[in-house]
């Protein structure tokens, strides 16, 4: 499979003129496994399912990155994903390396039983490589709060108790205020300064979200509050459009209750059913894609009818299309800095566990504004500055940032 962010970090490099060493070094992870996990399901019956941990990058702190347990997932997919991760926290200046990884599972299929014994056994076979100081999993796609804690209990087990072993925990257990929706705010947060620079009035803007998970609920919620209006949303089976804006808040509520996929009677019976290619075809002012890598790709950027993009899922965006739409002259908030809400307050929620202290939602929800904001304004300053997109800028970033602490570490 070819490798979704090489050319984007090949680039990035170039303009930092590294040696062929240290472009090597900065490439390839510092460790990936991959291992069987045996299950017994419930009727009885064995499965094999495989694990997966890519550790990218450590130089500026512990490997940093979520598990996703998704039935398509592989080594190569998981190499991308954790070197996201390192120039993400690199760009938004917070101490964590990059890293990822996950079961290849479908979560829908296995009851929750399953999943926590397959869970448990992911942490049992990753032993000595995850820790506080080491390497701090937390949720992706397919996971949640729910597997945060099983991965707490397991490690704790042998290692007695540390809440900062992973995040995105329950707050029970010390999980932080904010945090479920950390991802979602930083989206709708970005959007707005994006606007504000583009002349786009958020008030009234007319938004497609393109996968309604967390991040595309929480994104939804949030930018409806602000005012815009959210036209079209979509899960993996079909999308929704309603020309003068969904009922957001409604649909959240129903689907909580339900907690059910979307359905249209959800939604707004009024409302027409489009398929994903669709929605990302639709006249709108703000195009969110939050689903999985690659849904904007050659052969369907030219039919994008949007002002701008901004990049909640990882990787949204090929690199050929990327190209098209620099051409074109769309810009996009690139998901190194759209979706880092969420690993921001990861990183808030490690300290308030390392320090056995809470603080309350609204201070939390501060030092996300500001480390976001922060990095929002270094991005946008080194744009303008040397006329490159604000990709290249954040690459530039956090490639800088990481290479420097390589540097100073030694070798
Ligand atoms: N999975 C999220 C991401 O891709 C969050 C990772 C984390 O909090 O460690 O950024």
């Amino acid at each position: 499979m070819e490798s979704a962010i090489s050319p984007f970090l090949h680039q990035a490099l170039d303009r930092l003129g590294v040696s062929d060493e240290m472009r090597h070094l900065m490439i390839t992870p510092y460790r990936e496994v991959k291992f069987g996990l045996p299950l017994v399901c419930h009727e009885g019956g064995l499965k094999l399912y495989t694990g997966f941990r890519v550790q990218h990058n450590h130089s500026r702190g512990p490997f940093k990155g979520g598990l996703r347990f998704h039935p398509d997932v592989d080594l190569a997919h998981f190499r991308d994903l954790a070197s996201v991760m390192t120039w993400k926290c690199a760009l938004v200046d917070i101490p964590f390396g990059g890293a990822k990884g996950g079961i290849n599972c479908n979560p829908h299929e296995l009851n929750s039983s399953e999943l926590e014994v397959l869970t448990k056994r992911f942490v049992d076979r990753l032993d000595e490589m995850l820790g506080p100081d080491r390497d701090i999993p937390a949720p992706d796609m397919g996971t949640s709060p729910r597997e945060m804690a099983w991965i707490m209990e397991a490690h704790s087990k042998d290692h007695g108790y540390e809440p900062g072993i992973v995040t995105g925990k329950p707050i029970q257990l010390g999980g932080s205020p904010g945090r479920l929706a950390a991802t979602g705010r930083g989206v709708a947060l970005v959007t707005c300064w994006a606007c504000e620079k583009l002349g786009i009035e958020v008030q009234g803007a007319r938004i497609a979200i393109q996968g309604f998970g967390n991040v595309g609920s929480h994104a939804a919620k949030f930018l409806h509050d602000f005012g815009a209006k959210v036209v079209a949303i979509s899960n993996r089976q079909s999308g929704f459009y309603q020309g003068h804006g969904l009922d957001i808040p409604g649909i959240i509520k129903s689907r909580n209750e339900s907690d059910d996929d979307l359905t249209l009677q959800q939604i707004d019976f009024s409302a027409e059913e489009i398929s994903n290619e669709e929605l990302l075809a639709l006249d709108v002012d703000i195009l969110i894609p939050a689903a999985v890598e690659a849904t904007i790709h050659q052969d369907n950027v030219d039919q994008l009818r949007t002002r701008l993009i901004v990049e909640a899922a990882n990787l949204p965006v090929t690199a050929e299309a990327d190209a098209t739409l620099q051409e074109r002259g769309i810009p996009v908030i690139p998901d190194l800095l759209a979706n880092a809400g969420g690993v921001i307050v990861s990183y808030l929620e490690w300290v308030q566990n390392r320090q056995r202290y809470s603080w309350k939602e609204s201070e939390v929800n501060n030092k996300l504004e500001s480390t976001l904001h922060n990095a929002w304004k270094q991005l946008t300053e080194s744009a303008e500055s040397t006329g490159s997109s604000r990709r290249e800028a954040a690459y530039t970033i956090g490639t800088r940032r990481v290479k420097e602490a390589i540097e100073l570490r030694g070798f």
